[in-house]
């Protein structure tokens, strides 16, 4: 069976003092965590930090993006060897607001993949489609235009050592969660598009909801049988309401 994963996406928020305390907060829940497993994508500058902190631990530590390129002139760019040897598991690849704000086109969000598996951090590929897309029937199209830019590039076998989210746009950060059937149908969707590659791929992959998850609609998220985790925004800066999240997963 697949084993959920709860990550924390922290996006651009925190201090040194505010990781310290979110950190040491999580550490001293996470014992009652026995079924999944952990993770928060921390902002760069803060990888040091939750390496110190977390190593040892049951919590994972990531990246929130890697870039495509192994090193050189390349301004403002970190690159998956200099995560690895921080000690990143994960790192968020092609989520939507790169996608949007700083326009990771599928392709380059592919490169990004093979450049963060050929140095062992696990890629979270995000997916997803935006409001108007859903509106127009074109969730399905979109999903499998992200996932099939990845596997053109990196092969189906590379997808069984990754982790999906799938996060509609439309949900992340506005309050708005897709309801657990709606989750479920494009997560079963993922898994059998998946399946027609690869079956063994398509049942081992974990497949993470993303959008305005929260402690009160966890649980019934998470209980969907293609829904193996989440991926979380908002609700991961908050000691209790994370751990909550991850006590409902497990
Ligand atoms: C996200 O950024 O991946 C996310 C799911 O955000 P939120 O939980 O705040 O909607």
């Amino acid at each position: 069976m697949r084993r959920p994963l709860i990550a924390g996406n922290w996006k651009m928020n925190g201090t040194r003092a505010s990781v310290r305390t979110l950190l040491d907060g999580l550490l001293s829940g996470i014992s009652s965590i026995k079924n999944a497993d952990v993770a928060v994508c921390v902002p760069y500058v803060f990888i040091p930090e939750a390496a110190q902190l977390l190593a040892g631990t049951a919590i994972a530590w990531g990246a929130q993006d890697v870039a495509k390129e192994e090193s050189g002139a390349y301004t403002g760019e970190v690159s998956a060897g200099m995560l690895k040897e921080f000690g990143c598991r994960y790192a968020l690849i092609g989520h939507s607001e790169r996608r949007s704000y700083y326009g990771d086109s599928d392709a380059v969000v592919a490169q990004k993949f093979v450049a963060a598996q050929k140095h062992g951090v696990t890629p979270v590929l995000c997916v997803g489609e935006l409001l108007a897309e859903r509106e127009q029937g074109q969730t399905e199209a979109v999903v499998e235009r992200q996932l099939a830019a990845a596997v053109k590039i990196a092969g189906i076998a590379a997808i069984a050592q990754s982790v999906i989210a799938y996060e509609p746009v439309w949900a992340i950060g506005t309050g708005k969660t897709a309801t657990p059937a709606q989750a479920q149908q494009v997560h079963a969707f993922i898994r059998n598009w998946l399946a027609a590659h690869d079956p063994a791929t398509a049942q081992s992959v974990r497949v993470l909801y993303g959008g305005s998850m929260n402690a009160a609609n966890a649980a019934e998220l998470l209980s969907q049988p293609d829904v193996d985790g989440g991926l979380i925004g908002g609700a991961s800066l908050k000691v209790d309401d994370f751990l909550n999240i991850c006590r409902a997963a497990g």
